[in-house]
């Protein structure tokens, strides 16, 4: 901890978001989005400041923001205190490090050293709490040093049981919530009900089924909408307050259901590995362009991660088991034994061809689960490709190579 105190003079005075998107307070603009070409068009704006515009918004008239490091929070109770919870998804490519390297080695993921940078640069000055869940020792030290940067901001690191079979693990997981639920009453100036945390449930479900529904669609037919599209449509999930994103999914699945397109000759793909950080847009991009369709995919896991929280009369306990009962297999929940099987599952399921393992550069989690899945997929002459990446990435071409290499061998098998 000590290299904190030597970066704490180089960090500058206050200075506002570099590039801003300033909405209405009442999210007029997607409100009044009709099309889905407009909200992806505000959607773009809003993923390209830095400065979290919808917590800015969300802000203006006296209300809190929190913040939600990848992957999993549970934001029902966030919303049942009256606070808006925000994705952190770091600052992707739009934002250039130049103070968080001080305190961060270059042997870390991008994704840390951007979302440090964003709160060196008060570009998180609109969050009144952050939360950091314990996925990794780096997301376990980002929260140290926010706490001592940003002491004005309530700071917590969220312990996710990693067994999944204890009777210890669901009381364990609601004395968690409760901890943090104690620092967000404080934040709010709010007590947590039973009735409110149920409603938010309720809210939350809705979204997530409208979600379901989209991915849904996404599988079947992979034409009716882009992956660009897609992402971005799902992007705003986590940033918007979450009845005006559902009652916006309505809107988008009535016009992508009626859309006449052609359908490609492409190859169905899972992508794996990016839970946390995010790749860019151009690389999203760049999986269709050269012939695939993705059919299946690890990108936000936010919204996917836990189903509908089981029937429980305590709400803050049907959270908990909603977290420990999933089913969902990613980087950052263990279960070793059975990760060959779950891909094999999950490539069924997705109705995929193949599979890309897109993994943030240094990201432990993402890496060490490869070689498990890879075993699985060899048995089963499942073709698969494993590409790594950086926030920051501008340049394609070898990766552009790399997937039409790819892509040729599936067509020419
Ligand atoms: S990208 Fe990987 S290593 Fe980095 S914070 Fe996320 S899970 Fe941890």
């Amino acid at each position: 901890m000590s290299g904190l105190v030597s970066i704490e003079p180089s960090v500058p005075e206050p200075s506002g978001p570099s590039t801003s998107v300033e909405l209405s307070e009442d999210f007029r603009e997607f409100t009044d989005a009709r099309t889905l070409a407009e909200i992806v068009r505000w959607s773009r704006e809003v993923v390209s400041d830095p400065g979290y515009p919808t917590a800015r918004a969300w802000g203006r008239s006296g209300r809190g923001a929190v913040g939600c490091f990848p992957v999993y929070t549970p934001q029902e109770i966030v919303h049942a205190l009256g606070l808006l919870p925000v994705a952190l998804h770091g600052g992707g490519e739009n934002v250039e490090i130049s103070h968080a390297d001080a305190a961060l080695g270059s042997f870390l993921c991008s994704i840390s050293k951007s979302t440090l940078e964003l709160a060196l640069t008060h570009q998180l000055d609109a969050f009144r709490a952050v939360v950091f869940p314990y996925i990794c020792d780096v997301s376990r030290n980002l929260e140290g040093i926010f706490s001592r940067l940003l002491p004005t901001v309530s700071t917590h690191m969220l312990h996710l049981p990693q067994n999944f079979t204890s009777a210890g693990s669901v009381p364990f997981l609601v004395a968690e919530y409760r901890r943090w639920v104690e620092k967000l009453e404080k934040v709010s100036g709010t007590r947590l009900t039973d009735d409110a945390l149920r409603a938010s449930i309720e809210t939350f479900a809705r979204q997530r089924e409208a979600l379901a529904e989209l991915a849904r669609l996404r599988m079947n037919e992979p034409w009716r909408i882009d992956l660009s599209e897609y992402y971005l449509v799902r992007r705003l999930g986590g940033l918007l307050p979450r009845e005006l994103h559902t009652s916006l999914l309505g809107r988008v699945l009535e016009e992508v259901r009626g859309r006449q397109r052609k359908r490609r000759d492409a190859i169905r793909l899972l992508v794996v590995g990016p839970f946390c950080e995010q790749p860019t847009l151009d690389l999203i991009n760049l999986l269709e362009e050269v012939g695939f369709y993705v059919v299946g995919d690890e990108f936000l896991m936010l919204h996917e991660w836990c189903e509908r929280p089981p029937p429980d009369d305590d709400p803050l306990r049907a959270l908990a088991r909603a977290y420990v009962e999933t089913p969902r297999d990613i980087g950052v929940r263990r279960a070793p034994s059975q990760k060959g099987t779950s891909i094999v599952e999950r490539v069924r399921s997705a109705k995929a061809e193949s599979v890309l393992f897109l993994t943030a550069k240094f990201c432990e989690p993402a890496l060490e689960d490869v070689v498990l899945y890879r075993r699985g997929l060899e048995k089963e002459k499942i073709p698969y490709l494993h590409l790594e990446f950086e926030e920051r990435s501008t340049a394609y071409e070898q990766t552009r190579l790399q997937l039409e290499t790819f892509a040729e061998s599936i067509f020419f098998e």
